[in-house]
């Protein structure tokens, strides 16, 4: 039977402003970096997609190289509009991006006309659609002129292959640079993807400034630490964690010193009522300057859990300064 979306999908979710543009975003957005490609099973993916927008996630983020092997996840999340969300591609917001080694040659990584350009065509094909909503220059590239690589986001918009522009990874000063170039060219800055989470503050030094200034949004990745800030690892690493399973989350990242954080960081949420995935997602919400928090997830369970953060996003001051504390030891 075909997937019929909850009807109740538009009531809980909140949704933010992205900077000063006219887009509204969930304040809880799925990633599909991984466990969406074809390695994964394509039923498991499917479900998480089908909760996620059960939930009010309206928006879906993607780039070329998501997989393994790259390009699978464009594929099955494709298979899945096509087969699961017929008509439903006004109510959704999905994005990709280009910046990560693609393909053999010289032309198939970087940050060229050439190479993302012809990325985002091929993005376009795997996922079956005729344009992506946001498109991502995904790491900045010193070997090409920032002005080359923000006039072929301004050119991709221009032919309507995307709506909105963004960058990841860019520091404060080159997001600053880039972002001028757009507002030059005609085509506004919409969003920043920074890895942002109570393990990796750096945002916090210039980055979220500039983008308040220049009211462009931010959608924070790795969230959860890529799986640490949950209580998953606190006795062990469970077999099926992202951890057991592969090299972006080396087990020697799990110190002692680590782990005794994040039992503390755990007590702290208990108190609060939450899990500490829920408490990570809250903390990074209560910045307005965040327009949405890009969560990964390897089970439907884990989406339902992590949504349930908008329950409770407010801090008090007492709670953010043993958090503070904790976390500049
Ligand atoms: P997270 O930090 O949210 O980590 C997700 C992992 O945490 C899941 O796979 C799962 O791990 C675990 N997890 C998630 N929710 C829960 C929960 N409620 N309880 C317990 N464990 C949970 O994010 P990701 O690192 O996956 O990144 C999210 C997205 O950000 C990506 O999909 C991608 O879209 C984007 N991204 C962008 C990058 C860029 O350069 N622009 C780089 C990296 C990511 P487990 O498998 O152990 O169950």
């Amino acid at each position: 039977m075909r997937f019929q979306p909850a009807p109740t999908r538009y009531q809980s979710m909140t949704y933010r402003r992205c900077g000063h543009s006219g887009l509204l975003l969930p304040a809880i957005s799925l990633g599909l970096w991984q466990n969406f490609g074809h390695v994964d099973s394509l039923e498991n993916s499917r479900q998480m997609v089908q909760r996620a927008f059960d939930l009010g996630i309206t928006h879906f983020d993607l780039a070329n190289n998501y997989g393994p092997p790259p390009g699978s996840a464009e594929e099955n999340f494709g298979h899945i509009l096509y087969h699961d969300l017929p008509g439903y591609r006004d109510e959704l917001v999905i994005s990709t991006k280009a910046g990560y080694g693609m393909w053999n040659g010289p032309y198939g990584d970087g940050g060229s006309r050439k190479y993302l350009i012809a990325s985002l065509n091929q993005s376009l094909k795997r996922m079956h659609l005729e344009y992506v909503d946001i498109f991502y220059h995904h790491r900045p590239d010193p070997n090409t002129p920032l002005e080359e690589t923000m006039s072929a986001l301004d050119q991709i918009v221009r032919e309507g292959k995307a709506l909105y522009i963004g960058l990841s990874n860019y520091k404060p000063a080159e997001t600053k640079k880039a972002i001028d170039i757009l507002n030059q060219l005609g085509t506004p800055c919409l969003i920043h993807q920074p890895r942002y989470s109570m393990l990796d503050r750096w945002a916090e030094e210039g980055l979220l400034d500039v983008l308040e200034q220049e009211g462009v949004g931010c959608i924070p990745f790795s969230p959860l630490a890529q799986g640490l800030l949950t209580d998953k690892y606190l006795s062990g690493v469970p077999a099926h964690s992202r951890a057991a399973r592969n090299g972006s989350l080396p087990e020697h990242k799990l110190t002692p010193e680590i782990l005794e954080l994040i039992g503390q960081l755990n007590e702290l949420a208990q108190q609060r009522g939450q899990t500490l995935a829920q408490m990570a997602i809250a903390w990074l919400l209560k910045d307005e300057r965040v327009t949405s928090v890009l969560i990964g997830a390897s089970r439907p369970e884990q989406i339902t859990d992590s949504v349930q953060a908008l329950a409770h996003v407010a801090f008090t001051n007492d709670e953010l300064a043993v958090i503070n504390g904790l976390l500049t030891v």
